[in-house]
């Protein structure tokens, strides 16, 4: 059965697990290795099983257990080369397995491990070369991740669209953040195509998912400070309502929490 389980997700760090079989996939590892340890023991998962650990961008809410978790447990690390060059210069990839994603045109390459097939792609944030992924496992289903993203591109879309699964960033409430405490600038920064993809922009796109087979969607890398699950929940639900399109009998929707939890989502 595959499975897929939100270890951390948010601005105080993100790693999601993708499960098959007794296999498994890590993307990133925004937490300290010690925590990444512990969520992964909590649901039983020895760290062995990993065939890779696919990283985003050089966010530290992305990487801050990287070297010491991978160094660890050997385990090959994918990501961009604008990625690598960011996280070399601060010393993140000492003693680190590192492959780099390959593209064609522009255009990132596919690659499997034993049991994944895992379609790297581009998306619009403020680092040089910031990716996302959309996996296949042995046996046929599909997750896609797309967490932070300024918007929703037409490359992003194509590769979410067609998957079982869909990890989807729902960072903010455009008023909440507006209206609350953050830095003009920061507030700018989040706000522009190279941020953070709202629940409103993130709600937009889910009812063109569902007509394209995606039953399994996790709401992720919410701000805790310009939203709340159940503002987002409740987001989400109401698009694809408006679509006609039911809670739990068109679709399951699932909020990734801060911390592990035990929310697993099966397909
Ligand atoms: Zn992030
Ligand atoms: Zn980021």
């Amino acid at each position: 059965m595959a499975k897929i389980i939100p270890l951390f997700s948010g601005s105080k760090g993100n790693s999601y697990f993708i499960g098959c079989g007794s296999k498994g996939i890590l993307i990133d590892a925004g937490r300290s290795a010690k925590q990444l340890c512990e969520a992964l023991s909590h649901y039983n998962i020895n760290p062995d099983c990993l065939e890779a650990i696919l990283i985003t961008h050089e966010h530290i809410d992305h990487i801050k257990g990287l070297r010491v978790f991978a160094s660890n447990c050997h385990v090959p690390v994918y990501m961009s080369y604008g990625t690598s060059e960011q996280l070399a210069l601060d010393g993140h990839l000492k003693g680190v397995y590192t492959e780099y994603l390959r593209k064609d045109n522009d255009v990132y390459s596919s690659f499997n491990t034993e049991s994944f097939n895992i379609q790297p792609f581009k998306t619009s944030h403020d680092t040089p070369e910031s990716t996302c992924y959309r996996i296949t496992d042995k046996s046929g289903r599909i997750t896609a991740l797309a967490t932070d993203l300024g918007y929703i591109s037409d490359t992003v879309k194509e590769n979410l669209l067609g998957s079982d699964a869909v990890i989807l960033e729902s960072n903010h409430d455009v008023g909440m953040l507006r209206n609350g405490p953050y830095p003009y600038l920061l507030k700018r920064r989040i706000l522009s195509d190279t941020g953070h993809l709202s629940n409103d922009d993130c709600s937009e796109i889910l009812p063109q998912l569902v007509k394209g087979g995606t039953t399994r969607f996790l709401l992720a890398h919410l701000s805790r400070e310009n939203n709340y699950p159940d503002l987002a929940y409740h987001c989400a639900a109401a698009k694809l309502q408006e679509h006609g399109m039911i809670c739990d009998k068109d679709y399951m929707l699932s909020i990734a929490p801060e911390d592990y939890n035990g929310t697993i989502i099966y397909m």
